[in-house]
């Protein structure tokens, strides 16, 4: 590998600052949600996988009104490998999206059982490479159902994350390389866990309850918009680009 040039800087990282504030943010997360956790019902990474890949676009409620009778009818990979679509699509029809939904789960049992000897394989790259497995899905397998460090970047870690004015960006790739730089592996799952669960109980997308919420005082959001936050129902995120900038930097 070429050693850099002479004089030639190498990409910085996020600053101290941004790095303390992530710190801080974890510290009164952990206070707020202290047992914060997955809401899908697994016992299997199987399972776990499955759950997940059928979250996407509903909540984790409906899900779990699912699974069970998916598990008991499609026990394992081998199972849900053999299994007719219109079947699997009339048990998770309530979730939305049930043909694309069915396709993925049939393909993934199908990649699982081919390429890794019909085990849900541990690693982000290898769970990438099956069909409908974004990162998302990947890290939360990982830190769920292995009990590895994953940063699941979902609809609310990046909304959380921009509001807080870690960024300004909108694909969740980034955000994920992001954070990885801010915080340590050990900590990267009660993160998430927990802004999730911020998300859904107080920082909601429409209606953020600004006055009740713990990291006020760390929030770029609320500081633009007065000490009781933006009006309820207020979607947009001020602009305070500058001072974004500032922290990202
Ligand atoms: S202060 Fe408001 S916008 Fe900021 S994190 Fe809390 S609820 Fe969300």
């Amino acid at each position: 590998m070429p050693s850099p040039r002479p004089g030639k800087k190498t990409p910085a990282g996020p600053s101290a600052r941004l790095r303390n504030k992530a710190a801080r943010v974890e510290r009164l997360l952990a206070a707020a949600y202290p047992d914060a956790r997955c809401t899908l019902d697994f016992t299997t990474p199987f399972q776990c996988l499955v759950a997940t890949t059928l979250s996407a676009q509903t909540t984790d409620q409906k899900v779990n009104q699912v699974t069970p009778t998916l598990f008991r009818v499609f026990p394992d990979p081998e199972a849900l490998s053999r299994a007719n679509l219109a079947e699997i699509a009339a048990i998770i029809r309530p979730l939305g999206l049930a043909g694309r939904k069915s396709r993925h789960l049939r393909d993934s049992a199908i990649g699982i059982l081919q390429r890794f000897q019909g085990k849900v394989p541990p690693r982000l790259e290898d769970l990438v490479t099956l069909p409908g497995v974004g990162r998302k899905t990947a890290n939360c397998v990982l830190l769920n159902a292995f009990g590895k460090p994953g940063l699941m970047c979902d609809t609310h870690f990046c909304r959380l994350t921009r509001r807080l004015g870690f960024h300004h960006l909108d694909d969740p790739e980034k955000i994920e390389a992001l954070f990885r730089q801010l915080l340590p592996p050990a900590a990267w799952g009660g993160f998430s866990h927990r802004l999730i669960a911020h998300g859904r109980a107080l920082c909601q997308a429409r209606k953020p309850a600004c006055e009740l919420c713990p990291l006020r005082c760390l929030c770029v959001m609320a500081k633009s918009t007065g000490p009781k936050g933006p009006p309820r129902g207020k979607t947009t995120v001020p602009p305070e680009q500058t001072k974004a900038r500032r922290l990202a930097t």
